[in-house]
This record gives C-alpha cells, structure tokens and sequence, in this order.
C-alpha cells in the first residue's frame, strides 16, 4: 500500500521529466512594456501605447455585469444567477484613485477614519473598465474599480482562491531526472533562467546549480541572485572545514541524519545554497536530501494519528553550542509539521537540537515517541532517501522548511561554503519573476491600463 502510493507519486514527479516543460512554459513569454503614467485628470491612468494585448486575458462576456445599490452594499450580477455584494465603507476603503491609493508606492492614502460609517454611494455605472462609484461628498468623488478585480476580491461569496503553488513531491526515483539549472541559466541577466530556477526550488523544494566556479567569490554571487544573505551565528557567506569552529556537528566529519537547519528560529532560515568546493585526501562526505512534504504525506495517509501529534505537539529546540549565543525562543515552540489554513506548509526538525519536551499531556509521551519513531522510519526508507555525492561545480539550493538535508561520515579535507537566504526575500524575487514571465489573470487584465513604476495598482498582493 505504501510502496504504491510511494510509487504513484513518484511517477507523476519523474514522468519523461514533463514537468521540465511544464515549470517553463511561461518563461519564453515576452514580457509587456508597462509605460503608463498619471492622466491630467489626474483620476485615471493613461494607456501605455505599446501595451500589447495577451493570449490570457479574462474572458468578458459582451455583456457588463449589472450594478446597483442596496441599503448597504453594492450588488454586482456576473450573470443572471451569480451576485457579488460588496460593502459600500468596503468599496470607499477600496479606492485606487490616486487621491486614495499612491499609485507609485502602493500604499493607502484615504483616511479610512474620515469616512462615513453609513457612506452611500450616489450612483453606480457599469461600464467596460469596470464599476464606476460616485461618492457623496462636499467635493465629488469617483471610484472605479476593474471587473477582474472585484470578481477575484469578491468575498460576498468568494469566488475565486489564489492559485496554490504546484508543488510535486518526489522520493528517491527523483535521482533519474534531478531539477538542475546551468551557472549561465541562473546568472543571465534576462532572469529567465533565475526565474526557472526559483520555479524549480518553488515546485521541487531544491534544485542543482552545474557549471558553477568552484570559489566562494562565484557561489555568494549565485546566492544573490536570489536575495539578501541572511546573517546568522554561522557568519554572512559561510566557508568552512571540519574544524569545529562553531559549536555545532555541522562543522566535525560525523555523518548528519537528516534535518532541517536552524530549527531554534522563530523563522527557520528559507534557502540554504551550498557548494562543496574541495574534498581531498579522503571519502565519504554524500549529500542526502530527503522531501519532508513526501514523507508527510505517506505519514498522514498510513498513520494519521502518528501525522496529529506531529502537527499538534509543541517541539521546544535550542542552539547553544557557542557561549555568546543562546537561541531557545519560546515562539520556537511549534509541532514538526506546521500548517496554515490545512495545509502543511513547514517541516521543522532536527532531533539532535531539540530541548526538554514538556508542553504535552502524560497520555500523549508514549503516543508521541511511537509517531517519531515512525516518522523516523520513513524518513529514513531507501524509498525517501536521495543520496547525491556532489562535486566542486555544482551547488545545490534547499528548501530548508520542506527538504531535509544530511551527510555521510567522510575523511580526508573536505571544504564547504554556501549561505541562507531569508523565505520572504525568495518569495519575493519569484513574485517579481512571476509578473514578467508568468502574470497573473487580474494582472494582464489591468496592467495595461493601470501600471505605475512598473507594477499594476490592482495587483492582487496588494
Ligand atoms: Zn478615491
């Protein structure tokens, strides 16, 4: 049972490597030249001249949704079933006029405070750029608001989700067709290829880097490509031996089981990229990487009382290998698997760091041993292990709140340099990437009209 299920997925991730073609499949995509600037009037946002219309746009039916008002909201009809209610202080608040919304910072200007509880608008159009809102007022206002906009933001039923990131999960079969960028692809300065590569990290949890000079000089460059270096008790850019410089067995030659690293962070540290740039006189030293969100969901599906205690019992982790640094935040204290909204969206766990374990009922000690224990098993099956022995050229970036990462014993001199980079700074650059090689529905709809500084004001991050 489990092997199949192990097996299926497996072959969904591993297929004649299709999803090569598939995490692309954008990238070649002209990206549109967004010149818009502030109209005269000073209320609206002059089309670009050069915008070209795209394959995806939002399909409109001839039609304008109908519009009217209601004692309190605004009752938009998509067609003659479907209605959309949108508060009328909700769409006041809402405003992207340029008195209301500074549409080259993206940032509120109305005064939320200063309008009317019980505000009303006037009179509402329909018209083909969207809801027009008149707005009582000793000066006159008028609010337009794009029909993508409001039919993705309709909460009044919601309609529409964000997209979930496409992730495939993979066990050890992945060593037949790796995600791997090339040096060139990562560093070529139309980011097509940073953009393949982050979409690569985005859907497999790490991804190789080949060709890549084996100095410290040229993988810091390679991690700043993605973002800031996170600074840590382990340095800036770290470089190191098996010296026990810090306080920590990342630094002997002991074999590490698989982990994720600084699990004593109340944000555990996003991307780890590491290269091995010299291993002599010696050997051993094999990288394992092991999908965490794989073997969760083997847990979940074989042993779901063993998946609740991981997902429910405060794990307490410290670091404290060096006397001037003391890491044991409280707010650390959060189960092996976290989840938001359902769904699983981090993997903390390092067994060699953690600390005293007392935020549990008596009744759960026994349970809880038996579901690490088998968490333990399947995190170590042949079936989730995927043993790589690396070589200077080729780094290889880490999820590190999904993939587990570890190492065998090795002799000899063995050199590694590599850094962390902070999660929001990587989800930022691929959300950057994303608006130029893959642009959301809202996006393309609007940001030919209604783009400042490069970034459409109906973006639907903001
Ligand atoms: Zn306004």
């Amino acid at each position: 049972m489990r092997r199949h299920a192990a097996s299926s997925l497996l072959n969904s991730a591993c297929r004649g490597g299709a999803y090569k073609a598939l995490a692309i499949s954008h990238a070649a995509r002209p990206s549109i030249p967004l010149v818009a600037r502030l109209s005269t009037s000073g209320r609206r946002f002059s089309e670009s001249p050069l915008a070209q219309p795209t394959n995806h746009e939002i399909q409109r039916s001839p039609e304008l949704p109908s519009s009217r008002i209601d004692d309190k909201k605004v009752v938009l009809g998509w067609d003659t079933t479907t209605y959309s209610r949108f508060h009328h202080i909700w769409l006041r608040d809402h405003c992207r006029c340029p008195h209301c919304f500074h549409p080259h910072t993206k940032q509120r200007l109305v005064n939320t405070f200063e309008i009317p509880p019980e505000i009303k608008p006037t009179h509402v159009e329909s018209k083909p750029e969207g809801l027009e809102v008149h707005w009582p007022s000793s000066q006159p206002h008028t609010s337009i608001y794009p029909w993508s906009w409001l039919r993705y933001n309709s909460y009044d039923p919601p309609m529409m989700q964000p997209p979930k990131p496409e992730r495939i999960l993979w066990g050890s079969k992945i060593l037949q067709d790796p995600p791997t960028v090339t040096h060139e692809e990562a560093m070529a300065s139309d980011d097509s290829g940073l953009f393949k590569w982050l979409s690569y990290v985005d859907k497999f949890g790490f991804c190789f880097i080949s060709g890549v000079p084996a100095t410290p000089e040229a993988t810091e460059e390679l991690s700043r490509r993605i973002g800031f270096i996170r600074e840590t008790q382990y340095g800036t850019f770290w470089d190191f031996t098996s010296d026990l410089a810090k306080g920590d067995t990342a630094y002997t030659t002991l074999a590490l089981g698989a982990h994720t690293d600084t699990t004593y962070f109340t944000d555990p540290c996003g991307l780890q990229l590491f290269h091995l740039l010299e291993h002599t006189g010696g050997t051993g030293g094999a990288t394992l990487l092991v999908d965490g969100f794989y073997v969760a969901s083997i847990l979940k599906e074989l042993h779901p009382e063993a998946y609740e205690l991981l997902s429910t019992v405060p794990v307490p982790t410290h670091a404290a290998g060096e006397a001037d640094a003391l890491f044991a935040p409280n707010t650390a204290n959060t189960p092996v698997l976290k989840h938001e909204a359902g769904e699983l969206v981090q993997v903390r766990w390092n067994n060699d760091d953690r600390s005293v374990l007392r935020d549990l009922r008596p009744d759960q000690v026994e349970p809880w041993y038996d579901a690490i224990r088998t968490w333990y098993k399947l995190l170590t099956s042949p079936d989730s292990e995927y043993w790589v022995q690396l070589s200077p050229g080729t780094a290889v970036v880490v999820d590190n709140q999904r993939v587990l990462h570890g190492r065998s014993a090795f002799d000899g001199k063995r050199r590694m340099c590599g850094a962390y980079i902070g999660m929001d700074e990587y989800r930022s650059k691929l959300a950057v990437l994303k608006e130029k090689f893959a642009p959301d529905p809202v996006t393309q709809d609007t940001a030919a009209t209604s783009s400042v500084n490069g970034r459409s004001i109906w973006h639907p991050a903001l």
